[in-house]
């Protein structure tokens, strides 16, 4: 693994230049932590969309112990309390409603999940860097390494000269693609999503989030937002099958397709508004054992791209962004002849990556399981889970 013998550049006068590639949430997490432990530090962020509102941030995130953590070091977490929701309950069920497991809040900061959106933790975490320059329309390509500098390159063939480069450009990462040049797995799953503009009482949709696991190795995922409830209906198909449907077709073929599971299912699906419909396939790539080259990083999913099934990037992506940038304000306190010395926060990334890629890939062949008796032996699992849960759960109420 190459070694960084960078010298910090605070000792000579000159402020450290950190370019980011990539402003989403692992990008502007380490800006924001930048800013706050280490704020003389030269902190700039090259984002390929046209402005921090160009594209709709569709999903909601849950956001569990570590991330919530950071989220509190950050000193946001009041801030992005106003618009969290607390999950008291995850149910999963079969298609005809009966429950197989249902996980309840347990009240320990470290298991508790608060749902946010996407766009919540992304306009927090943009106030947070007022300040901090953010170059939008620039996409990035990739690097040249010299002893001296970094040039990060861009689509529109500018470059810039940066003493470190942070990768945090996210699944289909170019920075990665130079570093490790490892292909994304399609993981056989393309989810049909949108949101329905309507109000429906239901027990299922008060604990936070539902799933339920279909006879044919399909799901639905869902969850009541402020003014709308979001569903995703996940389906096996081959990679790109359902690319050349419009919204109109792929809202038919989700309501034909969960017509006859139980309530609410089918009241939200007529419900979807077309102009939110839109599908997305799940990749993840294989667990890497290196997420650095020199003085260029990966965080976020540039280093670990993993399906959603488990709910961890985005924790990932904020608990990356923390710790790089503890290690930056570090080496900036440190002695002229301080270097970065990023090995053990690599390893940390490296081994905590592979837990969760590996996790969410095994959840997601697990929820959207084909064969009848590997759902039976799923569901006995379940339900045996279940028992437990509850028993656990009374004692702890005792
Ligand atoms: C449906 C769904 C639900 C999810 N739910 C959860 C959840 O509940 N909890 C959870 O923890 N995680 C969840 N995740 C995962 C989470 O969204 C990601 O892990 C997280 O956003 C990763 O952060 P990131 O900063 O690495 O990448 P991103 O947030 O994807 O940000 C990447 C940024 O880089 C920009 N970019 C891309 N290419 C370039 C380029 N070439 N040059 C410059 N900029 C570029 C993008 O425009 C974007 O702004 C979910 C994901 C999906 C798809």
């Amino acid at each position: 693994m190459p070694r960084d013998t960078t010298r910090r550049k605070c000792g000579t006068g000159e402020a450290l230049r950190i370019g980011v590639v990539g402003a989403g949430i692992s990008g502007l997490t380490f800006a924001a932590a930048m800013r706050r432990l280490s704020p003389a530090t030269n902190v700039e962020l090259y984002e390929r969309d046209e402005s921090a509102t160009s594209r709709r941030q569709g999903y909601s995130l849950g956001l569990k112990g570590d991330a919530g953590l950071t989220v509190k070091t950050l000193d946001l977490y009041d801030l992005l309390a106003k618009e969290a929701i607390t999950i008291t309950n995850f149910v999963i069920c079969d298609q005809r409603g009966a429950r197989l497991l249902e996980l309840p809040a347990t009240g320990r900061v470290k298991r508790l999940t608060q749902r946010v959106r996407r766009q919540s933790l992304r306009h927090t975490l943009l106030g947070a860097i007022s300040d901090t320059p953010i170059h939008f329309g620039m996409a990035g390509t990739g690097y040249r390494q010299n002893s001296d500098a970094i040039e990060a390159q861009f689509m529109n063939r500018q470059s810039v000269r940066t003493d470190y480069l942070i990768a945090c450009e996210g699944v289909a990462s170019p920075i990665r693609q130079q570093v490790i040049g490892d292909a994304k797995r399609y993981l056989g799953l393309t989810a049909i999503v949108g949101d329905a503009p309507i109000k429906i009482e239901h027990s299922l949709l008060e604990g936070g989030y539902f799933m339920s696991l279909g006879d044919d190795g399909s799901s639905v995922f869902c969850y009541r937002e402020t003014d709308s409830i979001h569903l995703s209906y996940t389906v096996h198909v081959a990679e790109d099958a359902l690319r050349t449907h419009t919204p109109a077709a792929l809202l038919r073929r989700l309501q034909q397709a969960t017509q006859a599971w139980h309530a609410p299912i089918p009241a939200v699906a007529i419900g979807i508004d077309p102009s939110t419909v839109v599908a997305r396939g799940y990749y993840d790539k294989e667990p890497t054992t290196r997420v650095r080259d020199g003085r260029v990083c990966l965080i976020g999913d540039a280093a670990h791209p993993m399906c959603p099934f488990q709910g961890q990037g985005a924790n990932m992506a904020m608990v990356d962004g923390l710790k790089l940038a503890q290690l930056f304000a570090d080496l900036v306190a440190r002695p002229a002849e301080a270097e970065l010395n990023a090995e053990a926060l690599e390893r940390d990334i490296v081994s905590r990556g592979r837990k969760a890629v590996l996790a969410s890939r095994r959840a997601a062949k697990q929820f959207h399981a084909t064969h009848r008796f590997s759902q039976r032996v799923r569901n006995a699992g379940f339900r045996f889970s279940n028992t437990v849960i509850k028993i656990v759960h009374n004692m702890s109420a005792v």
